[in-house]
């Protein structure tokens, strides 16, 4: 069925952290789709440009006009088209005409405009798995690097994920209550804590990584007993935010410690055993891939060694990544790559590969739930959306309703 798109709207909104961004309302058989774009902080380097020269408003100035004038009347029904005209259109590597923000934004909300209009979910009409499964939910408990201010812990986030929950109803309440927890033992172990929190709600106290590691083990250990299901720990260690060239080491600020490249890599492997780490994102600097390959080969079985900034959901690095065996599991956020269809193109390759898609989260989210659609489309098996915060909650709420519709116990096996 032909669906052509009638009109194309986009203004400025703002994120989580305050930052104006781009919303777009589409409209497909007079239906509305409406999306915004979120926004990193600690960016990889090969991350797509998210505005031209001349920012949000210029970006907004370019869909209004001159991209409307080309986009309206395409056939939304095969999301391809879309994104085809907004690739020509654009015609840059990085998107530094329009903006991969803005191209973003509008590839979403066509994309949500197209669904409705046909009558489905987001997840049906961008599907590229034959059978739907739920996502466990993986969260950012305590926190720091650059989501938090100084004396915070030096590794980005300390993350839960509830892998052994029966159903998302449980899944999802299983990261609020070791939140909770994590925040009591941190009072304690502080003597009086704020419960201050970074940009992604997790707790930025000032202790160091290890401190919050163990705190965060005790939480997630306790919970799962009282619920009787696993619940598991992960990292994001975002080490190219730590790495300094010039150093030719690893600088941890809050501990005043600097790490060569093979002290990195076995603090990664002994904290991985002691804290029985299920996932490690990001743990060496986004240009070592053959450190990320040694790291996999060492620690295979133990756990899910995951890139994010050393792959930015692009499918030619994801191609090299999957080739050299440097990781099992990688981040998906469409926004670093700009279209909706090039991250699936990436998804696809991570499938072929037996490599974990985490749909995941930026750190300057607007308040709205697509995430956990395009997770479910796309067989994700993580959904790594943070866990307090409106915006964050937005997405584990559509987690829950999507589960009504799919069966609440079709969890995917990890
Ligand atoms: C991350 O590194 O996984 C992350 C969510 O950070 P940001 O959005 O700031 O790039
Ligand atoms: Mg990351």
């Amino acid at each position: 069925m032909s669906m052509r798109l009638e009109r194309i709207k986009a203004r400025k909104v703002y994120n989580s952290r305050g930052e104006p961004t781009v919303e777009v309302d589409a409209w497909v058989s007079g239906c509305l789709g409406r999306a915004a774009a979120p926004a990193g902080k600690s960016k990889g380097g090969k991350e797509v440009m998210y505005y031209p020269e001349g920012g949000v408003d210029e970006s907004i100035r370019l869909i209004n006009g001159e991209l409307a004038e080309k986009l309206v009347g395409v056939d939304a029904s095969d999301h391809a088209n879309v994104d085809e005209v907004l690739k020509k259109f654009d015609g840059t590597e990085d998107f530094r005409r329009l903006g991969g923000n803005a191209a973003f934004a509008v590839s979403l909300a066509t994309a949500i405009a197209a669904a409705n209009a046909q009558g489905k979910n987001l997840y049906e009409h961008l599907k590229i798995v034959d059978s739907f499964r739920l996502p466990y939910p993986l969260g950012n408990v305590i926190g720091g690097g650059a989501h938090a201010g100084r004396g915070a812990p030096d590794w980005q986030e300390m993350l839960v994920s509830p892998v052994g929950a029966g159903s998302v109803e449980d899944a999802v309440r299983a990261n609020f209550l070791v939140h909770a927890r994590a925040g009591k033992l941190l009072d304690e172990f502080l003597g009086g804590f704020t419960l201050g929190r970074g940009d992604e709600g997790a707790y930025a106290p000032p202790v160091k990584t290890e401190d919050g590691l163990r705190i965060l083990k005790q939480a997630a250990d306790e919970i799962s007993d009282e619920l009787g299901f696993r619940i598991r720990i992960g990292v994001d260690v975002a080490a190219s935010s730590l790495w300094d060239p010039g150093e030719n080491a690893y600088v941890y600020r809050t501990e005043g410690v600097k790490l060569s490249r093979e002290d990195q890599m076995a603090r990664v492997a002994e904290w991985v055993d002691r804290y029985e780490l299920f996932y490690v994102e990001d743990p060496l600097d986004e240009n070592d891939m053959d450190g990320f390959s040694e790291l996999s080969k060492q620690l295979r079985g133990k756990t899910l060694i995951c890139g994010d900034d050393l792959i930015v959901t692009n499918p030619r690095i994801m191609s090299e990544a999957a080739e050299k065996k440097a990781v099992q599991a990688v981040i998906i956020k469409p926004n670093q790559v700009g279209l909706l269809t090039t991250a699936m193109e990436t998804v696809r390759i991570a499938h072929r590969h037996g490599i974990v898609p985490v749909v995941s989260h930026r750190s300057g989210e607007p308040p709205e739930g697509h995430l956990a659609q395009l997770a479910v489309a796309w067989g994700g098996k993580l959904l790594k959306a943070g866990v307090v915060g409106g915006e964050r909650v937005a997405k584990a709420n559509e987690l829950l309703r999507i589960g009504e519709l799919i069966g609440r116990d079709r969890m995917v096996s990890l």
